[in-house]
């Protein structure tokens, strides 16, 4: 068994394995972030707020216009109901009464405009809900075809995980371990094959003696620049 060889092999597969746990961690991101769903709730209640603040605007007038309407019954019954006769009281309720129908008047033309906005906010509810539902559907598609991506990497990933295990029983376990820390602190990638003379990783020419060390079958080659494991295929 070529040494650089199956560690060159297990590079490959620990790769495969790093991409495919990034790739499974932003899918884990995307379902996890909802923004767009956030945005059409928030328009939602928004809309909600505004139905209710119309309703209770109507309302008011409307008691308004009740309470307004009551007073000027009670005056147009004194003012023809015959037990006030005084002049000056006579024509105080008659100016009263003027006061009230204008009021009501008003009050009236405001219940309108209350009832239109009333309407509007009504459709914007709806509309905002549709908004919300269609959302929530867009998202679930997406968010299946995510969880399908998901699934297939994780087979990969255990398919990868079980190379690896048949792998590393192979290797000595001082090699392994070096292997495993030049991982760490070589960013992900602890060999390089040498391509063309030079050290796929870093670039660097690769002298015919590492050269030599690399193709041996027993001792591990270097690359000098940046430390990485060398492998010649
Ligand atoms: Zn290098």
């Amino acid at each position: 068994m070529n040494l650089s060889f199956s560690l060159y092999r297990l590079q490959t597969i620990d790769t495969q394995r790093q991409k495919i746990t990034q790739r499974i961690a932003q899918i884990e991101a995307e379902l996890a972030a909802d923004e767009a769903i956030q945005a059409c709730l928030k328009v939602k209640e928004q809309a909600e707020k505004n139905l209710k603040q119309a309703q209770s605007e109507l309302r008011d007038v409307a008691q308004q216009t009740a309470a307004k309407r009551m007073k000027l019954e009670l005056n147009q019954n004194q003012l023809f109901g015959g037990k006030i006769r005084n002049p000056k009281d006579l024509q105080d309720l008659q100016s009263e009464a003027d006061f009230l129908g204008k009021s009501i008047q008003e009050l009236e033309d405001q219940q309108i405009e209350a009832m239109l906005e009333l309407e509007a906010a009504q459709q914007a509810l709806e509309e905002a809900e549709q908004t919300y539902k269609d959302c929530l559907s867009n998202r679930a598609t997406q968010g299946s075809l995510l969880l399908g991506e998901k699934h297939r990497l994780e087979n990969d990933l255990a398919g990868l995980n079980a190379q690896r295990e048949a792998l590393i029983k192979t290797l000595p376990t001082d090699v392994l371990a070096h292997y495993e820390s030049l991982l760490k602190t070589k960013a992900g990638k602890a060999v390089a094959a040498i391509i063309e003379e030079s050290c796929e990783a870093c670039g660097m020419t690769i002298s015919p003696a590492d050269m030599q060390a690399a193709r041996s079958p027993n001792i591990l080659a270097h690359c000098k620049t940046c430390g990485r494991i060398l492998y010649k295929a």
